[in-house]
């Protein structure tokens, strides 16, 4: 819709202009830091920060409904900067003007309602949002979009020259990375390094057709990292792994959208988010918080982390007393819940100290972890998909987390959830044929369960076939079509019709 149309009371606000006092909070010595350098962690003392806006009180005068309508009818605007996650420009990033927005088609992914059988299997009413939607095919790009426009805005506003970009990745924050930079036509080159054999085909690819140069590195994601983080400490490049603040801004706007697609009636909601590096986790619960402090939203949702046994230290550490937890980093084991797969979580601080509050606003029972085995996952994974729900080997972690809660009692049956299809199924498509083929059992320790296997059927015929090259005469191809069509219908038990054509 052209702005001039909105209603005039609307009118004045559907484009956002720059706004706000933004800055780096030091989370260990509470130092804050000026917004016009991109840092990543706190120069005095190297805690990790967190990117505030000291003048969040001008988002607080205005009432609760006030932004909920205009963000409702900005959703009707086709005015590209707000097409995506800055729609929620006023809490997302608001230093940062609309020309210098990246868009490329993140954001407003589906909030499906499960079919009714697989609702009925589970025991719950649940939604899955599809972010797998999302131009890379996973959450990483909501990230991206703000960190790589941030950079733009630098670029600019700095007039800084040829910007390497590097981060270290599971396989998707490497697509996005590269995709995002790759849209800036050259002021910014990125470098990905990758666990080697430890991301998918699909993934592996995403980054060396945005033109990345791709680095695969022994060892796992953790150990990446560290590679990363010594080069970001040493050398000038801007990091873009969700150490990088601006990425988990970016991130909120998956609880925005959870909010406005709820029609901001969350309260009795169950959002089960599958957790690796802690960087998804920690966004959302940021952005709920800053929705509810500003009237956006007047309860909050219960969020639920999930993790696979394999890969668990968020878990470990609430499954403590709550009077004294130890965060120990684990040796992580193969999970085909692959993206997640880190044993020593970067945003790990900003998650304790953000599940703190939120509990301190919403109660002790808003906030929970569970495990999940891993033939839990990838059944979930294969059980969605057969019910009319595409989703990753971390959606299926998610849904396996949904069934744990349930067992556990930490969600009634009356509840409804929101499981979080982090990325897109087709990436993960190799765990399923892997289960299909009754490969997973040595690295992964899944047995297959014969009845949920499927694999292609070949025919096998007697007579002529077409061979893809050679042109066949009308006989043959006749005797061909019959003959493969009785094999067809003999294995599927087809009854023939008495209507002939
Ligand atoms: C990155 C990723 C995760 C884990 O998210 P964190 O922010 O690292 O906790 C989960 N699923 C997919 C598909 C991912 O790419
Ligand atoms: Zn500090």
């Amino acid at each position: 819709m052209k702005t001039e149309l909105f209603p005039e009371d609307i009118r004045p606000f559907i484009l956002p202009e720059p706004g706000g006092d933004l800055g780096y909070d030091c989370l260990k010595c509470r130092a804050r830091l000026q917004p016009n350098r991109l840092y990543y962690t706190c120069p005095h003392c190297g805690g990790l920060l967190t990117i505030t806006d000291s003048a969040r009180q001008r988002l607080h005068e205005k009432p609760g409904s006030f932004w909920r309508r205009l963000f409702d009818y900005r959703r009707m605007s086709n005015h590209q900067a707000i097409r995506g996650v800055f729609l929620f420009h006023e809490f997302l990033a608001p230093l940062i003007p609309l020309t210098d927005i990246i868009y490329l088609g993140e954001g407003h992914t589906p909030a499906v309602a499960a079919p009714l059988a697989l609702a009925k299997e589970v025991g719950v009413s649940f939604y899955v949002k599809l972010d797998g939607l999302n131009p890379s095919a996973s959450f990483k790009d909501r990230g991206m979009a703000a960190a790589l426009s941030y950079l733009k805005y630098l670029i600019r506003t700095q007039n800084l020259t040829q910007v390497m970009a590097i981060c270290a990745s599971t396989g998707d924050t490497s697509a996005a990375a590269a995709l995002y930079s790759a849209s800036l036509g050259g002021s910014v080159k990125s470098a990905v390094i990758l666990p080697q054999g430890r991301v998918t085909p699909q993934q592996l690819s995403q980054p060396l057709g945005s033109g990345a140069s791709v680095f695969e590195t022994p060892g796992v994601f953790d150990d990446c990292m560290k590679v990363v983080e010594y080069l970001s400490e040493r050398y000038q490049v801007a990091l873009l792994n969700s150490k990088n603040p601006w990425r988990v801004l970016g991130q909120e706007s998956y609880a925005y959208e959870v909010a406005q697609q709820f029609d901001y009636e969350v309260g009795d909601l169950a959002l089960l988010i599958p957790v690796g590096n802690a960087g998804n986790i920690t966004a959302i619960l940021s952005g709920l918080l800053k929705f509810f402090q500003a009237g956006v939203i007047d309860r909050l949702p219960k969020i639920i982390a999930v993790q696979s046994e394999r890969a668990n230290p968020v878990f470990l550490y609430y499954n403590q007393p709550a009077t004294n937890r130890q965060y120990v980093p684990v040796t992580v084991r193969p999970s085909v819940a692959q993206a997640a797969m880190i044993g020593d979580p970067v945003s790990f601080p900003r998650l304790a100290n953000l599940a703190d509050l939120y509990q301190k606003a919403a109660g002790p029972e808003s906030f929970f972890a569970v495990e999940v085995a891993e033939v839990d996952i990838i059944e979930g994974m294969i059980q969605a998909n057969r019910r009319g729900l595409p989703v990753c080997t971390q959606g299926g972690e998610g849904l396996a987390g949904l069934k744990k809660a349930l067992a556990l009692g930490l969600i009634a049956p009356s509840e409804t959830a929101v499981v979080d299809s982090t990325a897109h199924a087709l990436k993960f498509m190799d765990f399923q044929n892997a289960y299909f083929d009754g490969r997973l059992a040595q690295e992964y320790g899944i047995t297959t369960r014969p009845e949920l296997v499927n694999r292609p059927r070949s025919l096998n015929l007697t007579g002529p076939k077409p061979d893809g090259q050679t042109a066949m005469s009308p006989e043959d191809r006749q005797k061909f079509v019959e003959t493969a069509a009785k094999a067809i219908a003999e294995s599927l038990g087809l009854l023939e019709t008495n209507e002939k054509p």
